[in-house]
């Protein structure tokens, strides 16, 4: 029945493999490591504590295992430990939920925007307060180092804390009538029950940005986060039940992923899917949104260009290209996927990017100073190659990395490959993990036409002295997201989404909040009568 199995003591081998035996921890995250580390039992215990290690799916404010009683590992890529195992859920609880969200809509739609506005606000300072075991589940189950999984809580709850705000916000209209005993009205009203699919590479903040504009504009939901990474999903849960969000308003399931997603297609009562992931099952599921029309938000893989242009400042072009690549072990959609570089700068770039990248620490995400770590799985790890493979039969140089870590498991090598061209399968797909492909090109008209020749249209990086070339070029690319000079550029407070096949809609922002509303026009009449 209860999934309390966790199997949590890495064995000296694993924990040697991830480098975690015989290492000196300094601070400022010292004791958070040596708990993990030196006593991973202590770690269990302090998430325990916390209330935060949840094993169980929620439905209905009801921590719940598969009816079947079938169960799925949760593991940390860093050692290939077991650290828990979740209930392997399906149409049946998936089925529960949806009606649990359901019945909940009647009462959390008709709260006033100031009550919901206040539950999200307690969840947001919960969130932050239980900040460092957050991150540490992040960084078990995801593998991120750790100061990038404290940073993905404060980003992930910034998202919580903005829509708590915007959800007294909402805004409807009077229009002129055009007739004149008539009054013509604007209402926004939320969309309904709301079935949120998340990824692993952002295991909180992927589901805030969600779950934070749905709820604010009185949605429900029932959120699938990946398989991966579900632990941290079902800590936010908790966290959101004791913030006073009712019981209903926020469910979540996870397991058999196509019956979960199936489940929430065929529904009627679903009036919304909003996705995070794959290009390949974001179209499937806005296929399967058809047959009963419901609104969709996809926000799906890029393939982002990173200009450096001649004129770039060039500590300020690698220190932007290393943060947009390597961060999340480039397993992000807005990494930087190819890295276009002018030829009167490529030398000078080339060499000091790959300086930077050699630096780079790899190792267990829980060691202080660690900056790449694993990626998620085998399966990303043979892609990797694969990609790295064809490219060097293609012409490609290794300029530095290019095979897997010696530390083994799914550690990679941060990789620059030099010479790159369109024929390589990485200047087509998305690489997700830590290989930077350098091109060269010559004008901006050429570099604007290799940036644009995909189907991706997420987020586009260039570094320019240039204003009018800021501008020109920034107008040009077909891209939802556009950095200046700088390679980290997410926020709550602007529009996050893609053109032509990156996705449809926009999160974060005022923006957000429009996906999980309805607009309906009400004409009064007669206004001349009695
Ligand atoms: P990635 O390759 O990054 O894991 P996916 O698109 O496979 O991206 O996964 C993103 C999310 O979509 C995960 O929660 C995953 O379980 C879910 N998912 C995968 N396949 C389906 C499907 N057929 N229907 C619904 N959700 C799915």
């Amino acid at each position: 029945m209860a999934c309390f199995s966790l199997a949590t003591q890495p064995s000296p081998m694993a924990m040697r493999r991830a480098g975690l035996l015989g290492r000196h921890f300094a601070s400022p995250f010292r004791l958070l490591c040596r708990q993990i580390s030196v006593e991973p039992q202590a770690t269990v215990d302090r998430l325990k504590e916390s209330g935060l290690l949840r094993t169980q799916g929620l439905i209905g404010g009801k921590w719940i295992d598969a009816y079947d009683g079938k169960t799925i590992q949760v593991q940390n890529p860093a050692t290939g430990d077991v650290i828990a195992s979740v209930p392997c859920m399906g149409r049946n609880e998936t089925t529960n939920a949806i009606s649990s969200a359901y019945n909940t809509f009647s009462s959390w739609s008709k709260l006033t925007a100031s009550e919901r506005s206040k539950c999200l606000r307690k969840w947001y300072d919960l969130i932050i307060s239980h900040k460092e075991d957050l991150a540490l589940l992040i960084t078990l189950e995801q593998g991120k180092p750790l100061k990038e999984s404290l940073g993905e809580v404060s980003y992930g709850a910034a998202f919580i804390e903005f829509f708590a705000e915007e959800a007294k916000r909402i805004y409807g209209d009077i229009i002129a009538p055009t007739i004149d005993d008539r009054r013509l009205l604007v209402l926004k009203q939320p969309v309904g029950v709301v079935g949120a699919i998340t990824p692993w590479n952002f295991p909180l903040a992927m589901i805030t940005r969600k779950v934070g504009p749905a709820l604010a504009c009185g949605c429900t939901v029932v959120v699938k986060p990946s398989e991966y990474t579900p632990l941290t999903a079902l800590a936010a849960a908790e966290l959101a039940l004791q913030a006073g969000i009712p019981p209903g308003a926020l469910n979540v399931v996870m397991g058999n992923a196509s019956d979960i997603g199936d489940t929430l297609l065929e529904s009627t009562q679903v009036r919304k899917i909003t996705f995070t992931g794959s290009t390949a099952v974001g179209k499937k599921l806005m296929a399967g949104s058809a047959s009963t029309v419901k609104k969709i938000s996809l926000e799906l893989g890029g393939n982002a260009p990173c200009i450096v242009f001649d004129d770039a400042d060039l500590d300020v072009a690698v220190k932007g290209s290393l943060a947009a690549k390597f961060r999340n072990s480039g397993q992000t959609c807005v990494c930087a996927n190819r890295i276009l570089v002018q030829e009167g700068i490529y030398e000078k770039f080339a060499n000091a990017f790959a300086k930077a990248v050699q630096a780079l620490q790899v190792g267990n995400g829980l060691i202080e100073g660690t900056v790449q770590g694993p990626l998620i799985n085998e399966a990303a790890l043979e892609k990797v190659e694969t990609m790295v493979q064809d490219a060097t039969a293609k012409g490609a140089d290794v300029v530095t990395g290019g095979k897997r870590h010696s530390l083994g498991m799914t550690f990679y090598e941060p990789t620059v490959l030099g010479n790159v061209n369109k024929e390589m399968l990485i200047f087509r797909q998305e690489v997700f993990g830590p290989v930077a492909p350098l091109m060269r090109f010559k004008t901006e008209e050429e570099a604007i036409q290799m940036a644009n020749d995909t189907n991706a249209g997420l987020a586009a990086y260039i570094f320019t002295t240039s204003m009018p070339r800021t501008w020109r070029v920034s107008e040009a690319l077909e891209y939802g997201l556009v950095g200046v000079n700088e390679g980290l550029i997410s926020t709550e407070v602007a529009p996050f989404g893609g053109f032509k096949q990156s996705g449809l809609g926009r999160e974060g922002s005022k923006y957000g909040m429009d996906e999980y509303l309805e607009i309906k026009y009400v004409c009064l009449g007669n206004l001349k009568g009695t």
